[in-house]
């Protein structure tokens, strides 16, 4: 059975906000993102990360941009 690899994913992790307990646990991040509306850390470049703005609204609004 194929099982988490925590220190992989965290060591590919660009989330800052340290106290979470999701992190590097990916399958939890996606849900609990996802049930607010919002996306992980890791699909925002690290500026905009580093706000904690992690709404659907803010992902459009950077890769509209990059187009
Ligand atoms: S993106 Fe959200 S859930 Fe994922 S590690 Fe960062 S704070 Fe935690």
């Amino acid at each position: 059975m194929r099982t988490c690899n925590i220190d992989k994913n965290t060591s590919n992790c660009n989330c800052t906000y340290e106290p979470c307990p999701r992190k590097g646990i990916c399958c939890d991040c996606l849900r609990y993102h996802q049930n607010m509306d919002e996306m992980p850390a890791c699909f925002f470049p690290d500026y905009i990360e580093k706000t904690y703005d992690r709404s659907i609204e803010k992902f459009i609004e950077y890769y509209s941009r990059k187009k």
